[in-house]
């Protein structure tokens, strides 16, 4: 039976907290009781640059595809995947790469990098169409630099929880628990109604360049909260991508009127 995703490993950091104890991201010693002090300030006291955020945004897919059961080519979803996004290379300059996860998750995200990756729950409950319509999605976000943004804000959520944990001399690496608590921040990450607003019609847009169904965005989020509206066992499954995506009803809605008015065209 498929596992869930993993987002979030054990952390065990057994050392408190000294007014000591210093941060060292990207190579600047941060004074942790200065940057907790500053609570959401914190990520102007921090000046994490485009190279630190690539990077760690490599690092942070190299641990998701690590953690999690990364389907290989020749397997069913392999195939499908290779069918859907085997013509899509690159999005504005940006190279793509397309992974499924054999979680039970209805869920998909895309990174920095470039990387995309779908969870297997997804690509079970959606059709062809309204998964690429997610991938358009997720693909905004990068696009818009929303996954940048919120990269930075989990980092600096995830290093001020784990202050102790960060205080090791060698930042080049992130650790393995440091990933962990990266990629724990990074899911509970939740974009505002704007940046889906604008995801959402990157999606669209990204539908109609590659001949996909207009109205497949709205199919998405409408078969979302459907799932949602049931209950039970299905909900559960796709809980963790409705705290991250609000407002699911509205966006279906909204995406149908855009669709709507194409088609008119
Ligand atoms: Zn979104």
């Amino acid at each position: 039976m498929k596992k869930r995703i993993i987002f979030i490993v054990t952390l065990l950091f057994g050392l408190s907290l000294t007014t000591s104890a210093q941060f060292k991201i990207g190579g600047k010693k941060i004074d942790v009781k200065k940057a907790v002090a500053a609570g959401t300030d914190a990520a102007k006291a921090i000046t994490l640059s485009d190279a630190d955020i690539a990077r760690m945004s490599a690092e942070y897919m190299k641990w998701m595809d690590e953690h999690n059961p990364l389907t290989a080519a020749d397997t069913e979803y392999g195939k499908r995947l290779t069918k859907l996004t085997g013509n899509i290379k690159e999005v504005d300059g940006m190279k793509l790469n397309f992974g499924v996860y054999e979680v039970i998750d209805v869920n998909a995200f895309a990174c920095g990098d470039g990387s995309v990756r779908i969870c297997a729950g997804l690509m079970d409950v959606m059709t062809d169409d309204e998964v690429m319509a997610v991938i358009g999605h997720e693909i905004g976000h990068v696009v818009h630099t929303d996954v940048k943004d919120a990269m930075k804000n989990a980092y600096l959520r995830s290093a001020l929880k784990n202050a102790a944990g960060a205080a090791s001399d060698k930042v080049a690496k992130l650790t393995d628990s440091e990933l962990g608590a990266l990629a724990e921040a990074l899911a509970g990450a939740q974009f505002s109604q704007k940046q889906e607003t604008q995801a959402d019609n990157y999606a669209f847009d990204f539908c109609i360049k590659n001949n996909i169904d207009p109205y497949a965005m709205s199919n998405a989020l409408q078969k979302l909260v459907d799932m949602y509206e049931a209950g039970g066992d299905k909900a559960s499954k796709i809980q963790q991508m409705f705290s991250t995506h609000p407002d699911s009803a509205k966006r279906a809605a909204r995406m149908k009127e855009k669709a709507d008015e194409y088609s008119k065209k």
